[in-house]
């Protein structure tokens, strides 16, 4: 095994910034970012855009005074380790940090559904810390639960979750975990995931991972299974069986909706793959570091190049790379009709993409293919490598090589306010939103809006159809959204929109103050 960069000897995960360099705010062109990441040079470690040496080198990030929502570690913890179906999750935080758990039971029943589990509730408890907990400590109180969630469901594993209150008043859950290991007599595992500790919640995902990598996937009896390939996932259709079948491949989902034994086999597995490298370079990286489980190292399997190159990749890793070429052949006769209909009517048409950050690079590959126009785009943070470094998982620049540039490359976590500005910037006929909050929003302005929830939806050949499909379902309604914005009230007064620049208030936070003075001056204070 070549040199590790992830470290599973500690429980707690390097975050992403440290880890990768990874900003939250930006605004340029997408060529502009890729020159700034230095992906290649980040990835031998020899720093990022300034040739620093260091590892945790910031891309020249914009500071915005202002932030209006957004979510943290501690809840993609939450929708992660709270969705494995025979574990629990313990949060031990106050009660607010459970407060979105409604929103991810929802997601996690429509994933069981979608994957033809039978449907289940939230794997989680929380130990409702109190203002007496804050000043005398709550560690009796996770032992309590901890005894009583192994009584009352007999779980595969209990995972223990931060937050900034347990790390405020310098919890101990490492050392509480190991104590109640032995007397529960199955993996209790903590998991570092203080809200503060990353600015962006994808760190989450990472510090989810790092738990299952350290006490649930195996590393004794290891019986390989040449068949099974691990997809990091979250609680999309399960498209990839129909995808991998041809090659004789089972897949193995990971983490959101799978079983501690099914987690457990991914040491087992011939090879681990992703719909999203922003999600799934931290799992597979590790895997293939400290378990020998090769990472596909290929494009995200979108548009019909991307899953070309994808499926090629998978082929060379498991010896099927003639079955791969003749799959390939006919997966491109068969849709070739229906894409060249969807061109002709989509042709010219432009749209616009706000996701994560690899899977907006995934998405645009297949609204290009589709012969639509993208000439903005927002993802709600930017990683200027990712782990491993492989060279053809630089999604960004696969884009940009592939389809040309997209002028309006914005980097913003999910902030409504910017809305405004961003559709005044760059004309749209619709919008993809991953986060739905904000479809409703950008629908009020009076653009077509598409809340992707079913993040599979456009991956594979047949995603590029279905996805086509959609957006001229989409389109239809534009009458109803310019209807709709003449009828919506907006939050934000005329000057504020006005403004044509994002980043306003990052690049002149004087305006602040002197609109709270102007303001002040219209009251007469
Ligand atoms: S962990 Fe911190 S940031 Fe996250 S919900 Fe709780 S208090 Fe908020």
């Amino acid at each position: 095994m070549g040199k590790r960069t992830i470290n599973l000897d500690m429980t707690e995960c390097e975050n992403r910034e440290m880890r990768l360099g990874t900003i939250i705010a930006w605004d340029g062109s997408a060529k502009e970012l890729i020159e700034q990441s230095g992906y290649e040079s980040r990835s031998q470690k020899k720093g990022g855009c300034c040739g620093n040496g260091s590892k945790a080198c910031k891309l020249c990030e914009l500071n915005s005074p202002m932030n209006q929502q957004t979510m943290c570690a501690n809840a993609i913890v939450e929708c992660q380790a709270g969705n494995i179906t025979d574990c629990i999750l313990i949060q031990h935080s106050p009660i607010g940090c459970s407060a979105d758990n409604a929103h991810f039971n929802l997601a996690f029943k429509k994933g069981l559904r979608r994957r033809h589990k039978p449907v289940q509730n939230l794997q989680i408890y929380n130990t409702n810390l109190l203002e007496n907990d804050m000043v005398f400590g709550a560690s009796d109180k996770l032992r309590r639960t901890i005894r009583e969630v192994k009584e009352r469901h007999n779980p595969k594993a209990i995972f223990v979750s931060m937050a900034c209150a347990t790390a405020i008043i310098g919890e101990d859950i490492d050392s509480i975990c190991d104590e109640l290991e032995p007397e529960v007599g199955i993996p209790v595992i903590p998991l570092h995931c203080e809200g503060f500790r990353s600015k962006h919640w994808s760190t989450g995902f990472d510090i989810a991972q790092h738990g299952v990598l350290r006490q649930v996937v195996k590393r004794e009896n290891i019986q390989k299974q040449p068949d099974l390939i691990n997809i990091v996932a979250l609680w999309g259709t399960d498209y990839f069986t129909e995808i991998l079948k041809p090659l004789g491949l089972r897949v193995n989902y990971m983490i959101d909706t799978a079983s501690f034994d099914e987690l457990a086999q991914a040491s087992e597995a011939v090879a681990t793959a992703t719909f999203c490298h922003t999600l799934g370079s931290y799992m597979a990286t590790a895997l293939e570091e400290h378990f020998g489980v090769p990472q596909i190292d290929a494009p995200q399997p979108y548009g019909v190049a991307g899953t070309d190159a994808w499926l090629r990749a998978i082929g060379k890793v498991v010896g099927k790379e003639e079955e791969t070429e003749a799959y390939i052949q006919r997966e491109h006769e068969r849709i070739a009709p229906k894409l060249q209909e969807l061109r002709e009517k989509l042709r010219g048409v432009k749209g616009f993409v706000m996701t994560g950050s690899a899977y907006a690079h995934g998405l645009i590959s297949v609204l290009r293919e589709l012969e639509i126009e993208v000439d903005g785009s927002v993802v709600f943070h930017h990683d200027p490598v990712y782990d491993g470094g492989h060279e053809n998982s630089n999604t960004l620049k696969t884009l940009v090589d592939s389809y040309g540039n997209i002028p309006n490359y914005t980097v913003s976590k999910t902030q409504p306010y910017q809305l405004n500005a961003l559709f005044k910037r760059v004309h749209t006929d619709f919008v993809i939103i991953r986060h739905q909050g904000l479809a409703p929003e950008a629908a009020k302005l009076g653009i077509p809006s598409l809340a992707m929830g079913d993040e599979h939806y456009p991956v594979g050949y047949d995603g590029i159809i279905r996805t086509g499909e959609t957006l001229l379902d989409i389109l239809s309604r534009k009458k109803f959204n310019q209807v709709l914005s003449r009828h919506a009230r907006s939050p934000y007064n005329d000057w504020w929109r006005a403004q044509t620049d994002p980043f306003l208030l990052a690049h002149q936070p004087e305006i602040l103050n002197e609109r709270v003075n102007l303001n002040k001056k219209r009251k007469g204070k």
